[in-house]
């Protein structure tokens, strides 16, 4: 007998006989690769402003967790690998909170990811120059 269960992580088991198979859905991080890099790109500012303000070798609880919820954010974003850079959605999917707490991020850490990560931070200024879709329609209902 197959037995599926879901997580809370958007992970799924699957056990069959006497084996187990833990699957990731993709649903808790990206998978695809302008996201990945966008995601790359955030932890990478996040690490900077980190270490800076929060003194610490390894990301702090506060970060850790904030990085979690972009991740998830990014892996649900509807414009997938059209997505503008957050700054110029029309969506803005984040909560006031998150949104805040990355921004500060970016306002510290943007000047100084030149010279520590210069392909992210050109690929970023890239994405910047681009203009924002609209915002997606809701699927529409069948006229009857
Ligand atoms: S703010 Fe907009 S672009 Fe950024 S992840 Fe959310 S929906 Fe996507
Ligand atoms: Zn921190």
């Amino acid at each position: 007998m197959i037995r599926l269960s879901s997580h809370a992580g958007g992970s799924l088991t699957i056990r069959a006989m006497e084996t187990e198979i833990e699957v990731r859905c993709g649903r808790d991080r990206p998978t695809t690769p302008r996201l990945l890099r966008e995601l790359r790109t955030l932890e990478a500012m996040t690490a900077i402003f980190c270490r800076d303000r929060h003194g610490g070798e390894v990301l702090c609880e506060s970060c850790e967790a904030l990085m979690a919820y972009a991740a998830k954010r990014l892996a649900v974003c509807p414009f997938g690998e059209d997505k503008p850079v957050c700054a110029k959605c029309q969506i803005h999917c984040y909560g006031p909170r998150q949104r805040e707490e990355v921004r500060t991020i970016m306002r510290y850490a943007g000047p100084r990811m030149t010279l520590r990560h210069p392909l992210l931070a050109l690929g970023h200024v890239l994405d910047k120059r681009y203009p924002a879709p609209p915002k997606p329609s809701a699927p529409r209902v069948r006229d009857r």
